[in-house]
């Protein structure tokens, strides 16, 4: 069986002691590339040094939705720009109004996530996604923009507000958390696997809520999808290996 992990983080600090060994644990299980993707421009930085160093990441950059920093985002930009050939992702970008309630503070989310879509799609990168409490404008968003290349993450809205991205032909990816989320299982209940990935969110997202999350997990979550569909768990694995290579054809494993 082979996967790859389509979001985790893991230039974080959680893994600054063991990251050879936890790699090692994913790699073991079948994971072939795990795409790194970052809060903000520290991170960013860091995972471009840290796919050098290890061959199964590849890096994305974003700026967290919370962040509402226009000049932080316009570098963050300019920063995409110039390493385009280097990243596989701009995310984790999106919007989050369980965070961010104001009317005011939320259009300016709006103006910085719609800035990512199009840079996006000017350079053909993939838009990896977060919407927390905003899944019906994430989506719209999206449409109004015309974005291509989408990749939503830790999805948690109604299975009937995924169906436009799925018409869209976008793909959403499960985490390992899921075997404690009813939301999530619902959703994939509803999904058709043609449109689904996998992914860890490591260091948060596990199976576990108190324990640090890791990409080798990314097997609970296949074996969840497997169990709910009622498909084998290597015919799950080899489904969305494939979805994810439809979506990251730009990484050598595919
Ligand atoms: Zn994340």
């Amino acid at each position: 069986m082979k996967f790859i992990d389509t979001h985790a983080h893991m230039y974080d600090s959680s893994f600054e002691d063991d990251l050879d060994q936890v790699l090692k644990r994913a790699e073991a299980k079948g994971c072939s590339a795990i795409v790194s993707v970052s809060e903000n421009l520290d991170d960013a930085l860091k995972n471009l040094e840290l796919a050098e160093k290890h061959k199964i990441l590849f890096p994305g950059a974003g700026l967290f939705p919370t962040n509402l920093d226009i000049g932080q985002a316009e570098e963050m930009y300019k920063f995409i720009e110039a390493n385009r050939e280097k990243l596989v992702a701009i995310g984790e970008v999106g919007l989050d109004y369980w965070k961010v309630q104001e009317e005011e503070k939320r259009e300016v989310q709006r103006q910085i996530f719609k800035g990512f879509i199009e840079l996006a799609k000017r350079l053909g990168l993939v838009l990896n996604v977060h919407s927390r409490s905003a899944g019906r404008h994430v989506v719209s968003m999206l449409i109004e923009h015309n974005a291509q290349k989408v990749q939503l993450h830790g999805f948690d809205a109604k299975a009937s507000t995924a169906t436009a991205g799925v018409e869209a032909g976008w793909f959403f990816s499960i985490p390992p958390s899921i075997v404690r989320s009813r939301q999530k299982q619902k959703l994939v209940k509803n999904l058709p696997l043609t449109n689904m990935l996998v992914e860890s969110d490591s260091p948060v997202l596990g199976p576990d809520p108190k324990k640090r999350n890791e990409p080798a997990n990314c097997t609970i979550a296949l074996e969840a999808i497997a169990e709910i569909k009622e498909i084998s768990l290597n015919k799950v694995a080899e489904q969305l290996f494939e979805n994810s290579c439809r979506l990251y054809g730009k990484v050598p494993v595919c």
